[in-house]
């Protein structure tokens, strides 16, 4: 568990500034939802948070350490995304047990840990397959295992179950929940979908043009949107 604070953040490519004096407080062991219009940030603010993309100005700190120079490992994030992004030559466990290899991990070290996380997402079955022997489910499983193998403080998730169908989606919403019920780390989690906002969220933060248009408890955003963008987001305004 950690928290993380943003305090000015802004993220510029070129002469267009894509996110804007973005100042957020993200509370120990809490699930914080972020929704928004495509385009209007959340990605880039994920990728900054995990390390993938520099701050252009303003400051990232993690359990009140500032954070902007640090890599990905010495920030203790990991990030799940939309394609999955698994490496389709390697077996399920290869995948999970990539990022740890490259940590120096001894083969025992991995396989245990490997292990843990199978066992977490209920893959074990499916260790020795590689990615396109598995369904949508299935490698959005691994996906999230890749994560987990690394025990990290912060969990960044990118639309993660935006891929998957209908049903599917429901399961592994009721998956998250359990997962961040039993870990109790700290989760970041971009959605388009209302209804995973919605049950999952302790805070939901609705953006829209790089900036924070609200922010609140999933309660307090049905009953008080601040205005019709926000009650579109979130549900009708009363
Ligand atoms: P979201 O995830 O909310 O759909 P993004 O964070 O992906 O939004 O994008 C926010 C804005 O930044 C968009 O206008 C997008 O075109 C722009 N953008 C994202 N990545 C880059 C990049 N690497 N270079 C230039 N512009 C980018
Ligand atoms: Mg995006």
């Amino acid at each position: 568990m950690a928290n993380v604070a943003l305090s000015e953040v802004s993220k510029s490519y070129g002469s267009l500034e894509v996110i804007e004096g973005l100042n957020l407080q993200i509370e120990d062991g809490s699930f914080t939802v972020f929704v928004g219009p495509s385009g209007c940030g959340k990605s880039t603010l994920l990728r900054m948070i995990a390390g993938l993309e520099p701050i252009t100005k303003g400051t990232l700190q993690i359990d009140g350490k500032t954070m902007n120079q640090a890599d990905p490992i010495e920030r203790g994030v990991a990030m799940v995304f939309q394609n999955y992004a698994l490496y389709p030559h390697m077996t399920v466990e290869q995948n999970i047990g990539f990022s740890l290899r490259m940590a120096g991990l001894t083969k025992d070290e991995i396989a245990s840990r490997v292990a843990v996380a199978a066992k977490t997402l209920q893959i074990e079955p499916l260790l020795k397959r590689k990615p396109g022997q598995l369904s949508g489910g299935q490698r959005q499983r691994v996906a999230i295992g890749r994560a987990i193998v690394r025990d990290p403080e912060v969990f960044l998730f990118d639309e993660p179950l935006s891929n998957l169908d209908a049903e599917l989606r429901v399961s592994m919403r009721v998956e998250i929940a359990k997962l961040h019920n039993q870990l109790g780390s700290t989760m970041i989690y971009v959605t388009h979908d209302q209804t995973e906002a919605m049950t999952l969220a302790d805070k939901i933060v609705v953006m829209r043009a790089g900036k924070i248009e609200q922010a609140g408890t999933p309660e307090e955003l049905y009953d008080n949107p601040d205005n019709l963008f926000v009650a579109g987001f979130i549900g009708s305004p009363r």
